[in-house]
C-alpha cells in the first residue's frame, strides 16, 4: 500500500472505527478467503463460476463497486489484464489503484517466458498459470499474505484477523491431509482438459493432462484440433474429459463420444460458489474430488 493511501485508510479508521471495510474481489475464491478472515467486511465479487474470469465486461455496477472499495483482491499474473485496468480507470479510486494480487505470493507453474498474450493470440499466460486457487497449498500461502494485507487496512482488527488465520490454517491443513489420502487412486491417471484452468489441481493430485482441447491457449476448440487429438487419446484413453463450468461442453462431449463413451465428461466449477457460507472453499474441493474419484472408479485404469 502506498504511504498516502495508508494515511487515508488510517484517517478513515480514526474517523469511524466502527465503519465496515469494503473489499472488491475479482473471483469468488478471494471473496471466500476475505470473508473467512474478516467476516464484517462488505465484500463484492466481480465474477462467478459460470463466467470466464479472463473476459469480463466493465459493467456500471462493477465500476461503482470498485469506486467505493477500500481494497481490491484479485488473482493477478495477467488473469484480469483484459478487464481490470479499464475498470480501475473508470472507477478512478486511488485506494484500489494498487491491487492485492494472489499470484505475487506464490510460485506459479508453467511460466512461458517470451510468450505474449494478445486478444488475437488468446489467453497466453506468460508469467505462469494464474489459476493457482485450485491448489489448496497455494491457497494457504495466499491466506497468509491476505491476512497481513487486511490487517494493514483495518489495524484495529489485527489480532482478530490473526486468530482467524491461525484457525483457518489449522483446519485447512487437516483437510488437505484428508483430501490427499482420499485422492490416492487418482495418482498417475491421465485426463484431457480444456485450458490450463485446473493445472494446479492436476499437479497436486498427481493427474496428468495428456491433451488440451484448446488449439492455442484461450482459443475455443476447433474440429481440426479435436480430430488431431483423437489418435493419441484412442491409444491411451483418459479417465475423463474435463471442462470448466464457464466453457461450452459440446467439444468435450464430442471427443468423449468418439472415444466410445466409456470416457465421462466432467464439468467442474472453476471457482467456489459465491456466498455459500464459511465452508464454500472446502465444499468446492470436496465436489471436485468426488467427481474425479467417481470418474476414476468407472473408467479402466
Ligand atoms: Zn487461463
Amino acid at each position: 500500500m502506498r504511504s498516502d493511501a495508508l494515511v487515508l485508510a488510517l484517517g478513515l479508521l480514526v474517523g469511524g472505527a466502527a465503519q465496515a471495510v469494503t473489499v472488491f474481489t475479482c473471483e469468488p475464491e478471494w471473496a471466500a478467503l476475505t470473508r473467512t478472515l474478516l467476516p464484517e467486511a462488505r465484500v463484492h465479487v466481480a465474477t462467478h463460476a459460470g463466467q470466464d474470469p479472463h473476459h469480463v465486461e466493465a459493467r456500471p455496477a462493477l465500476i461503482a463497486q470498485l469506486r467505493n472499495a477500500d481494497l481490491a483482491v484479485c488473482t493477478g499474473a495477467s488473469l484480469e489484464a483484459g478487464w481490470l485496468p479499464m475498470l480501475q480507470q473508470r472507477a478512478g479510486n486511488a485506494r484500489t489503484r494498487e491491487v492485492f494480487e494472489a499470484a505475487d505470493h506464490v510460485e506459479l507453474i508453467d511460466p512461458q517466458p517470451g510468450a505474449i498474450g494478445t486478444p488475437w493470440a488468446g489467453d497466453v499466460h506468460a508469467e505462469g498459470n494464474p489459476h493457482l486457487h485450485t491448489d489448496p497449498h497455494k491457497l494457504l500461502e495466499v491466506t497468509h499474505a491476505l491476512a497481513a494485507r487486511l490487517a494493514q487496512a483495518v489495524p484495529d482488527q489485527r489480532s482478530a484477523i490473526e486468530q482467524r488465520r491461525v484457525g483457518f490454517e489449522r483446519q485447512w491443513k487437516a483437510r488437505i491431509a484428508a483430501w490427499e489420502t482420499r485422492a490416492r487412486p487418482l495418482r498417475g491417471r491421465s485426463i484431457a482438459a480444456q485450458h490450463s484452468t485446473f493445472g494446479y489441481l492436476w499437479r497436486w493430485l498427481g493427474l496428468r493432462q495428456t491433451a488440451d482441447l484448446e488449439p492455442r491457449p484461450g482459443m475455443a476448440p476447433t474440429p481440426g484440433h479435436l480430430q488431431r487429438l483423437l489418435d493419441g487419446l484412442r491409444r491411451q484413453p483418459p479417465m475423463a474429459v474435463v471442462v470448466s463450468s464457464y466453457q461450452d461442453p459440446r467439444p468435450a462431449r464430442w471427443l468423449a463420444g468418439q472415444l466410445g463413451d466409456r470416457v465421462p465428461v466432467l464439468v467442474l466449477p472453476s471457482s467456489p460458489p459465491d456466498d455459500a457460507g464459511p465452508d464454500a472453499l472446502a465444499a468446492w474441493f470436496d465436489q471436485m474430488l468426488d467427481a474425479l474419484l467417481k470418474a476414476a472408479a468407472s473408467s479402466p485404469p
